[in-house]
């Protein structure tokens, strides 16, 4: 039940300059918030006069298909719009419609999907995309409670899709958006599922409470509109560490204005990881060692990746590409290792893994494997994944060789190699 109303008219005006810890009022105390009509008008109109105004161009935006508005959504989850945009459009291309991705092979999902991470999502939206072509002739379920029935729609994302495909008047409650309604309320951040819910009551008394109509040029669909302005704010100006207040459209209404009290986030692991990098010739093509990874893997089972090496083995010498990658809380600092000569035993010894895991792909065909996102960023950054075809040192004409590839070490047989462990 909320109880309280919050005073968010008899605030003291916020200058740059001014002594803001003092003139800032005291956090309520969280326990119950209910807001006035004219605050809600407040600040709907100022957020969507901002959205209209300065909404980032996003290829899932403007458009009215539920079936594009549910994959960006399982994209965007836990990934950054920079990183969903590159893979969306080929995702897409490659399944236009549920009955292509509900048609098409895991494998070719997972490929799709590669460098996305958390590929458990791909498969249940996969899986997701069997199910409405076995059971619904592909069409997608139109509110947020019977979107929840699909494999890998939570709260989150069925209130997403039900708004922004459907127009149906529920708030979506991502961290972004949490972020926002703590500071313009003024709460301390908790971990009690007690302000999950407070803060899922107060975004629903935000949203504008019709059914939008999403068809046309969507601008009649405000609660679509309202949430994706919501997350907008959250993105791109409510920042984690220094929101820009000066830009934002509910400035006045807000009791923080960026002096909040987050939880430190959990401090990054760090790891060191090595890759073996190995290329073959076969007639006009070149082929690269690869591991899958076990299909019982608690991460990333099934996908494919450099062949991983133990670090202790490899310490003294030099990899061949040193980068750096994050996944969830750790930062892996990898090094990617070529053979030295066309026999490197010490190398073949410190592989790591099942022989049998072991197999050799086109370098041509690539970008249709299921590569894990750090073995794509590696073959990436070597040249071998953008070429798509390496050219032999021995074939190029003189001054034209390529610089990480010249130190590679090719022609090597898959016997000899595989002999030496
Ligand atoms: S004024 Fe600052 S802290 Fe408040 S909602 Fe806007 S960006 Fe966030």
């Amino acid at each position: 039940m909320l109880a309280k109303t919050i005073d968010w008219q008899g605030m003291a005006p916020h200058t740059r300059n001014a002594q803001r810890p003092t003139l800032l009022p005291a956090p309520t105390p969280s326990g119950g918030e209910q807001l006035t009509p004219r605050q809600i008008a407040s600040f709907r109109r100022a957020l969507m006069a901002w959205y209209r105004a300065q909404a980032r161009t996003l290829p899932w935006r403007g458009i009215h298909d539920p079936y594009r508005t549910w994959v960006s959504e399982i994209m965007l989850q836990q990934t950054r719009v920079a990183a969903v945009i590159e893979r969306y459009n080929e995702f897409i291309s490659r399944f236009p419609t549920v009955v292509a991705l509900a048609l098409a092979s895991e494998q070719q999902v997972l490929a799709a999907w590669s460098g996305l991470g958390y590929y458990r999502r791909a498969r249940l939206l996969h899986r997701a995309a069997q199910f409405l072509l076995a059971e619904r002739e592909g069409q997608l379920p139109t509110t947020a409670a019977a979107l929840r029935t699909l494999p890998g729609v939570g709260l989150y994302t069925s209130a997403a899709i039900a708004s922004i495909a459907f127009g149906e008047p529920v708030a979506v409650v991502d961290g972004n958006v949490e972020r926002v309604l703590l500071r313009v309320t003024g709460q301390a951040e908790t971990p009690a599922a007690v302000q999950s819910r407070q803060l899922a009551e107060l975004a629903q008394q935000l949203i504008p409470a019709r059914w939008g109509n999403p068809a046309g040029d969507g601008r009649d669909n405000p609660p679509g509109n309202h949430n994706q302005a919501m997350m907008e704010l959250g993105a791109t100006l409510c920042l984690p560490r220094a929101p820009l207040c000066a830009a934002c459209p509910v400035h006045s209404l807000c009791r923080t204005r960026g002096e909040h009290q987050t939880t430190p986030r959990a401090a990054l692991r760090s790891k060191s990881a090595a890759y073996l990098l190995r290329l073959r010739k076969r007639g006009a093509m070149t082929e690269v060692l690869l591991y899958r990874r076990p299909a019982d893997a608690s991460l990333m089972a099934g996908m494919l990746e450099l062949p991983p090496l133990h670090p202790e083995a490899v310490a003294e010498r030099e990899p061949t590409l040193r980068l750096r990658h994050a996944i969830t809380q750790t930062n892996y600092y990898v090094g990617i290792y070529a053979p030295r000569t066309m026999r490197d035993p010490a190398l073949a010894r410190a592989l790591q893994g099942n022989r049998d895991a072991l197999a050799w792909f086109a370098t041509s065909r690539l970008s249709q494997l299921p590569l894990t996102g750090l073995a794509r960023k590696a073959l990436r950054r070597l040249g071998v994944m953008s070429i798509g075809e390496v050219v032999l040192e021995a074939d190029k004409p003189a001054g034209t060789r390529h610089a990480q590839v010249s130190r590679l070490q090719l022609g090597w047989e898959e016997e000899d190699f595989l002999d030496e462990l």
